[in-house]
C-alpha cells in the first residue's frame, strides 16, 4: 500500500517540478479541484487531444468535428434534464460540518465515519446539483441565469440539425468535440482524477435503434484499443458494466473503461475506477430538445423514406484523467533513473540537443545550428540543454519522457556526425548531421 502512495506522491512532485501541472491560483493558496497546465503539461494534453482527434475524426469517414460554446441558453439544461437530475447525494458531518458525496464516503475504508473527525453523525442526504451557475449580461436575475456546461455533449445535440443540413452525413455518423466542462464536485481529490474544471473529449455517435447494441460494443472495443495503442498496459484496464441504479438519467446502458489507479489502492480500496464512460443515451436528448425548442431534430432516412430520431452511443473521456493514467502507466524507475516511457506520440519533447561541453564555442555553435534546424523540421518540440554533465542531462530528459537525445561532441566537428541516444535502451548510434532529422523522423514514426 505504501508503494502506491509513494507512486502518486512521486508523480505529483515530478509533474510540479518539471512544469507539467501546477495548482490553480497557487500564490493565493489555490482553489479546490482546479489545476493549471505548465509548459510541458500543455504539450502532453495537446498530444493526447491530437491523438484522440486523429483516431476519432481524421481517420474515419463518418465522424465530423464541432466546437460549440461553453455558455448555452438556459433552456438547454432544463430540456436535457441536468437542472433536475445532474446531482449527487450530499451529506454533512454534524460534528465538524465537512461535506461529502454520500457514495464516496460509503466506499471508503472507514465506511460511514467522517474521514475528517472520525465521528458518525450525519445529516440526511440531499441532492446537490453539480452545475456552476452564472449570468449572461449585466443584470443578475433569473432570466439572465445560465450554467457552465457540465458536458460538451449538449452543444452537439443542439447542433444536430445544423450538421445534418450542412455536411451530407448519413446514419450512422458521429459528431466529436473537445472542450471544457465544469462540475462543482462535492468531493474532489486524487490530483487530476476528480476536479471541478476539466477538458472533455466526447463523441456522440448517431445510429439506428436496431444497430445501437452492436455499435455500443464496437465503440467499447475501439476505445479500449486506443488506450492500449498509446501505451497503457492492458492488465491495468478493464470494462465495468453499470448497475441499474448507477446510470445517469439519460442512459439505458453504461460501461466504464476502468483503470487500476494507485491512489485508490493506497487508500485500501480496489484500484479500479472510471477512466472513460461509454453510454447508450438513446434518443432521449434529441427528443427532449425537439420537444422544448419546437424544432424538428429528426433525420430523414433516404432508404426507408422515414423520419427517425437516431439513438446515440457516447464515449466520453476527460483529458486530465487520461493524462494522469498515461503518466502513471509510463512512470518507471530503473535504479536512480526515472523514466517516463510515454509513446513518442505523447511526449512533450520529441528530441533534445546537447553540446557535449558548454564552454567550447565551436561545439555550442554547431549544436545551436542543429537545434534550430530540428526545431523547424516538423518533428515537434525540441529541447536544448547545455547545463551540467551529459549524464545528468540524459536523466533529466528521461524523467520527462524525451525519446531521443542528440549530443554534439568533438568527433562531430571532424566528421559531421552526432550521437543519438535512445531513452528506453540507452543505446547510442552515430548518425550524419545531414541525416539527423530524417533518422529521427523514422525513429519517431507513429
Ligand atoms: P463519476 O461518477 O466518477 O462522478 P461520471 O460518471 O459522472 O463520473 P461521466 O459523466 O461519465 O462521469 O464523465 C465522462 C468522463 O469525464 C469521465 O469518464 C472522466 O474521464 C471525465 N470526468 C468526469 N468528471 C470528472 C471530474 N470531476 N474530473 C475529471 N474528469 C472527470
Amino acid at each position: 500500500m505504501a508503494e502506491e502512495n509513494k507512486l502518486m506522491e512521486k508523480i505529483v512532485s515530478l509533474t510540479k517540478r518539471r512544469g507539467f501541472i501546477f495548482q490553480g491560483s497557487e500564490i493565493y493558496g489555490g482553489v479546490g479541484g482546479i489545476y493549471d497546465l505548465g509548459p510541458l503539461g500543455v504539450e502532453l494534453a495537446n498530444n493526447i487531444k491530437a491523438a484522440w482527434w486523429k483516431n476519432i475524426v481524421q481517420e474515419r469517414d463518418n465522424v465530423v468535428g464541432l466546437d460549440s460554446a461553453i455558455l448555452m441558453n438556459k433552456q438547454v439544461w432544463h430540456a436535457s434534464g441536468h437542472v433536475d437530475s445532474f446531482a449527487d447525494p450530499l451529506i454533512e458531518c454534524k460534528n465538524c460540518h465537512t461535506r461529502y458525496r454520500e457514495d464516496a464516503i460509503q466506499q471508503t475504508v472507514k465506511g460511514l465515519t467522517c474521514p475528517n473527525c472520525g465521528k458518525s453523525n450525519w445529516t440526511p442526504p440531499r441532492m446537490f446539483n453539480l452545475m456552476f451557475k452564472t449570468h449572461i449580461g449585466p443584470v443578475e436575475n433569473e432570466a439572465s441565469e445560465t450554467f457552465l456546461r457540465p458536458e460538451t455533449a449538449q452543444g452537439i445535440f443542439v447542433n444536430f440539425g445544423n450538421v445534418v443540413d450542412t455536411m451530407r452525413v448519413k446514419l450512422p455518423f458521429g459528431i466529436a468535440q473537445i472542450g471544457k466542462g465544469f462540475r462543482n464536485e462535492i468531493t474532489i481529490g486524487n490530483f487530476l482524477f476528480r476536479v471541478r474544471e476539466f477538458e472533455m473529449m466526447e463523441l456522440e455517435y448517431f445510429t439506428y435503434l436496431k444497430q445501437a447494441d452492436k455499435d455500443f460494443e464496437y465503440w467499447q472495443k475501439e476505445r479500449m484499443n486506443w488506450f492500449v495503442s498509446l501505451g497503457i498496459d492492458k492488465k491495468n484496464l478493464r470494462f465495468r458494466e453499470h448497475a441499474d441504479d448507477e446510470r445517469a438519467h439519460y442512459a439505458v446502458r453504461s460501461v466504464d473503461i476502468e483503470y487500476d489507479w494507485p491512489f485508490a489502492q493506497a487508500q485500501g480500496k480496489p484500484g479500479w475506477l472510471e477512466l472513460e464512460g461509454i453510454a447508450n443515451r438513446t434518443d432521449y436528448d434529441l427528443k427532449q430538445h425537439a420537444k422544448e425548442s419546437g424544432k424538428d431534430l429528426s433525420y430523414f432516412d433516404e432508404e426507408t423514406k422515414e423520419k427517425i430520431v437516431p439513438y446515440v452511443i457516447e464515449p466520453s473521456l476527460g483529458v486530465g484523467r487520461a493524462m494522469l493514467a498515461f503518466l502513471i502507466d509510463a512512470y518507471h524507475e530503473d535504479g536512480d533513473r526515472v523514466v517516463l516511457k510515454l509513446k513518442p506520440e505523447l511526449t512533450p519533447y520529441k528530441a533534445a540537443v546537447f553540446p557535449l561541453l558548454a564552454n567550447k564555442p565551436e561545439l555550442v555553435k554547431l549544436a545551436q545550428k542543429i537545434y534550430l534546424e530540428l526545431k523547424t523540421s516538423d518533428l515537434g518540440l525540441i529541447a536544448w540543454d547545455d547545463r551540467g554533465n551529459i549524464g545528468k542531462r540524459y536523466y533529466s530528459q528521461d524523467e520527462i519522457g524525451t525519446p531521443f537525445c542528440a549530443t554534439i561532441d568533438f568527433q562531430s566537428l571532424e566528421d559531421q556526425t552526432v550521437t543519438i541516444r535512445d531513452r528506453d535502451s540507452m543505446k547510442q548510434d552515430r548518425v550524419k548531421v545531414n541525416k539527423l532529422s530524417s533518422v529521427l523522423k523514422e525513429k519517431l514514426r507513429y
